[in-house]
């Protein structure tokens, strides 16, 4: 069956954005709305799979979070932009796609294997702060505790609810990074399992690898909220300014006449963070010149660091002038519309659904 192309795709209501979302999907999704019918939603039933315990920053972290989608150029326009639990059809496909997954394709999910582990570690350093019920547990019980409090059947189910958010709304491109693979593969195996057992249903979703230029953080690492060296593509003049200067270059330079290492390398195995967001931001010529002026000891970091500043602050200044040009209450406009029409698509497809389960 042939079907129109529809691109699907979710983020987690962190709060604000950095860096690392804008370059590595954000700016994939805005020029993906030119070509095809997109829906994008913000996942926070999704959020709740390991953040149960702590619900207090959930809506303020979704609205924060479309405000940088807006800011970014997703257009209420053109892509249908909403909220995960505004349509309850998502947990009504969930629970049906669930009748039809065996457990060993959760069980042995990477993701979730690793995530397990991962988490559990970090509910443990949250134990110290006291910072949430899971954490106390934590804190009382040990790290066996820790493991078992995450071992839900919520987050076990995680590429289930995935699978419904896409399936629901024919989703057949997926843009998403190289870490989602897995559970976009087991999309598909579960729309095709469905597709057997009751009659062809739903669309084969397809993971779509849109480039992802690497965007070390502020510390070489890569840029990440919990490492705490990521630029928001939110910043403030000032604060933008203040992260630069703490950028990490090449240590080896003592300097402005020191032969510098901007890419990685035995000398600076890293790599120059302040040379990566050139690539980013300057036009190739002169971040090849860049290159070699800095491999040649020609300047000092910190007039590169203000060259850098200056290519950043346009498409900055671009970000703040359309992030404050939203109030709330839009962005709440936009999540009821989206919401409505995201809605109105869902409840045809579990229209089809019921039908093709003889439910009705
Ligand atoms: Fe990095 Fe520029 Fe310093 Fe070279 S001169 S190490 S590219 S900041």
């Amino acid at each position: 069956m042939k079907r129109a192309e529809v691109v699907f795709s979710g983020m987690r209501p962190t709060g604000r954005l950095h860096l690392g979302n804008y370059w590595g999907a954000l700016k994939n999704w805005v020029s993906l709305q030119a070509q095809y019918p997109c829906f994008f939603a913000v996942v926070d039933w999704h959020m709740l799979t390991t953040g149960y315990d702590d619900t207090s920053k959930l809506r303020e972290n979704s609205r924060e979070m479309v405000l940088d989608w807006l800011a970014a150029g997703l257009d209420p326009a053109k892509s249908v932009i909403f909220k995960q639990s505004d349509v309850p059809e998502h947990a009504e496909l969930a629970l049906m796609l669930g009748m039809v997954t065996p457990l060993s394709w959760l069980e042995n999910n990477p993701t979730w294997k690793e995530q397990l582990q991962e988490l559990s570690k970090t509910k443990r350093e949250m134990a110290a702060e006291g910072a949430s019920k899971v954490a106390t547990v934590v804190a009382a019980k040990g790290t066996d505790a820790a493991t078992q409090e995450l071992r839900t059947f919520g987050f076990l189910g995680y590429p289930v609810l995935q699978a419904a958010d896409i399936l629901l709304y024919g989703g057949t491109k997926v843009p998403v990074g190289q870490d989602q693979l897995p559970h976009v593969e087991l999309s598909r195996d579960i729309a095709r399992k469905f597709n057997h057992v009751f009659g062809e249903t739903f669309a084969e979703p397809q993971a779509l690898l849109t480039p992802a230029p690497k965007v070390p953080g502020l510390d070489s690492r890569k840029m990440s909220k919990s490492y705490n060296n990521a630029i928001d593509i939110y910043e403030t003049e000032k604060s933008l300014e203040k992260k630069i200067k703490s950028a990490y270059t090449d240590p080896n330079r003592k300097s402005a006449t020191d032969p510098g290492h901007p890419l990685p390398c035995a000398e600076n195995p890293p790599g120059c963070s302040v040379y990566a967001l050139h690539k980013l931001y300057a036009d190739d010529a002169f971040y090849a010149k860049r290159g070699d002026e800095c491999r040649a000891g020609k300047l000092g970091c910190g007039d590169c660091k203000k060259d850098l500043l200056s290519e950043m602050s346009k498409p900055f200044d671009e970000f703040r002038k359309r992030r404050e040009s939203f109030t709330p209450a839009q962005v709440d406009q936009v999540l009821a519309e989206g919401g409505e029409r995201a809605r109105a698509v869902a409840r045809k497809t579990m229209d089809e659904v019921r039908r093709a389960m003889r439910l009705r």
